[in-house]
């Protein structure tokens, strides 16, 4: 997580709902799409995508509360960076990647899962992840980023949304990501309970120029168009 942002929270509101506001948090229970889940792929393939025994579920350090208007469609984008350093372990989308460098982070440092978590609470209008899981609260040291992407999905079914795509965009100049994109994909689709023919997943280089092309970090953006159920 790069977030250090630490504005006060919930802002004031300023709007005018046209549609009566709904609460983001209900009584019902998490609905995922039934007729994308399949329970064969429900337990997650790369060990690094499993949470670790101290962290079975993943509660927001800060409980978002926001409630807003009730929309038919909603637009999230998600940018994240993570600076590479020797000696730590490649973690990209819940799988481990031989490199001679990993990520710098409190927690694993999974820069896709990171990216795909705050473009899910940025559709939500929610706080981003380094707000939800702050890296000052030891509880989230070392843990798998699987848990905070479990956390966005119960929080998008808890507003009464799904997945309607997502299309994410790694960049990293080394190693080549395409042995590796199937397997990260299928995490992908795991967690989000979405068809894989809805979570589509590019890699790029950065031309060997700035601190990406030089293999000195790893970046990813991500968009997703989330539809009220
Ligand atoms: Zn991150």
């Amino acid at each position: 997580m790069a977030s250090s942002l630490f504005l006060p929270f919930p802002p004031p509101s300023t709007t005018t709902s046209l549609t009566p506001r709904t609460p983001l948090f209900s009584s019902s229970p998490i609905s995922l799409r039934s007729r994308s889940i399949r329970p064969s792929l429900l337990q997650l393939r790369a060990s690094a995508a499993v949470d670790s025994p101290t962290h079975p579920s993943a509660k927001p350090s800060v409980p978002p509360q926001i409630p807003y208007p009730s929309l038919p469609f909603r637009v999230g984008h998600g940018f994240d960076l993570h600076r590479l350093e020797p000696d730590l372990p490649l973690i990209v989308g819940g799988v481990l990647i031989p490199h001679d460098r990993g990520c710098e982070a409190h927690s694993d440092g999974d820069v896709l899962f990171h990216c795909v978590v705050d473009a899910i609470l940025g559709a939500l209008g929610l706080p981003d992840i380094g707000q939800l899981f702050p890296d000052s609260d030891p509880k989230w040291r070392g843990a798998a980023s699987s848990v905070f992407m479990k956390e966005a999905v119960r929080l998008m079914h808890e507003a009464g949304y799904e997945l309607g795509n997502l299309d994410a965009t790694l960049i990293l100049q080394r190693p080549k990501l395409s042995p590796h994109k199937e397997a990260i994909r299928a995490n992908l689709c795991e967690l989000l309970g979405a068809d894989p023919s809805v979570v589509n997943l590019k890699a790029k280089t950065h031309e060997k120029v700035d601190s990406l092309g030089e293999n000195r970090s790893i970046a990813a953006h991500t968009v997703v168009l989330l539809m009220r159920k």
